[in-house]
C-alpha cells in the first residue's frame, strides 16, 4: 500500500500544473455494439485458415496474446527492439526489428497519401503494464479496468509487435473510439494489412478479443497473415480458430499488484516541439500552445485504452 500511496501522491501533485484532458472520460462506454455485418461467404473455410500458432515461442511474430493466453514467461522481453524511424510522440517508441521496419513502410505509404500518422505507445515492458493496469484498477474498479487495460503478461505491447497510432492534431479522438472515424483511422483500417498489421480489437467483438474497440491499436503479423486476416473479416482468435478470450483464466492476485517504482518513465520526453519538453517521469498532456506536463500514469489513464 505504501508504494501505491507514494505513486498516487505524486500523481496528484503533478496534476495541479496540468491542463489535463479529462473531458474524454464519458464516450467510450457506448462503443461496443454494432459489429459490421459481414456476409458468411467471406469467411474462409477451415482449409483456408492458418492453424493456431504455436504457443511456446513468444519470439514468434505469430504469438497469440490475450486474456486466456499470457506471454510465457510473463516477464518476456524481446531482444531486438528499436525505436521506429518515423514520427513518434514519445522518445521511447520501440518495436521489434521486423515490426519497426514494417511500421516505417506503413507510415511512408500513409504519408504519400497525405495521411499524418504518429506512433504513440509501442513496446511496454511488464512493469510498465502492471503500473498502468493497477492504476486503472484503483481508479475505475476491476471490471472496468479489465475492459480497457491488460494485466501484465497479457498485453500485446509487451511482445514488441503492437503500436498505438494517433492523429496528434485531433485531441478529441486521441486513443478514443472516434479515432476509427477519422481520416487516419479509416486509412489504417483499409491499408494497415498491406504492411503486415491488423486492427487487433475491432468494434463489437469484445466477447472474443476481450478488449473494447481500439481502432488505434495495430498488431504486426507479417504481410501474408495480416492480409489473410483482413480479408477474412475475422478476429485473430477466430482466424486461428482458438477459444474466445472474454475473461482471464485466473483471478488477479492483488499480491502481485503493487505498482512498479522503477524508472520505467525515465527518458520519456515529448518529440513535438521545444515547449513540450518534459522532464523524466512526465509527459506532455496537451498539444496546443498550452502544453502541460503530467505524470505518465495520469495521462495514460485519461486516454482510454491500454490493452
Ligand atoms: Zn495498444
Amino acid at each position: 500500500m505504501a508504494t501505491r500511496n507514494v505513486l498516487l501522491t505524486r500523481i496528484l501533485a503533478v496534476a495541479a500544473c496540468v491542463t489535463l484532458l479529462l473531458m474524454v472520460a464519458g464516450e467510450e462506454k457506448s462503443q461496443v455494439a454494432g459489429r459490421e455485418e459481414s456476409s458468411t461467404s467471406d469467411v474462409p473455410t477451415e482449409m483456408e485458415r492458418e492453424p493456431a500458432p504455436a504457443q511456446e515461442s513468444p519470439d514468434s511474430v505469430h504469438v497469440l496474446v490475450n486474456k486466456q493466453n499470457p506471454l510465457s514467461p510473463r516477464d518476456y522481453a524481446p531482444d531486438d527492439l528499436r525505436t521506429v524511424d518515423a514520427p513518434h510522440e514519445f522518445a521511447d517508441a520501440r518495436l521489434r526489428e521486423e515490426a519497426a521496419a514494417a511500421y516505417e513502410e506503413l507510415h511512408a505509404a500513409a504519408a504519400e497519401e497525405g495521411i499524418d500518422l504518429w506512433a504513440t505507445t509501442a513496446y511496454r515492458d511488464g512493469d510498465f503494464q502492471k503500473a498502468l493496469y493497477e492504476q486503472r484498477r484503483l481508479e475505475d474498479g476491476p471490471e472496468a479496468a479489465d475492459r480497457v487495460s491488460a494485466r501484465p503478461g497479457h498485453s500485446e505491447h509487451q511482445t514488441g509487435l503492437a503500436v498505438d497510432v494517433a492523429d496528434l492534431q485531433d485531441r478529441e479522438c486521441y486513443l478514443r473510439p472516434c479515432f476509427g472515424d477519422s481520416e487516419q483511422g479509416q486509412w489504417l483500417a483499409d491499408h494497415s494489412h498491406e504492411s503486415g498489421f491488423i486492427i487487433r480489437y475491432p468494434e463489437g467483438v469484445e466477447e472474443i478479443t476481450g478488449f473494447a474497440y481500439e481502432p488505434w491499436h495495430l498488431r504486426y503479423l507479417g504481410t501474408e497473415t495480416a492480409q489473410e486476416v483482413h480479408a477474412s473479416g475475422l478476429t485473430l482468435e477466430e482466424f486461428w480458430d482458438v477459444a474466445p478470450a472474454p475473461d482471464y483464466a485466473e483471478a488477479y492476485a492483488p499480491g502481485e499488484a503493487e505498482p512498479s517504482t522503477t524508472d520505467y518513465r525515465a527518458g520519456l520526453t515529448l518529440q513535438v516541439g521545444e515547449s513540450a519538453q518534459c522532464t523524466a517521469g512526465e509527459i506532455a498532456v496537451d498539444r496546443g500552445p498550452e502544453v502541460g506536463h503530467g505524470a505518465l500514469e495520469e495521462a495514460a489513464i485519461a486516454r482510454g485504452g491500454q490493452a
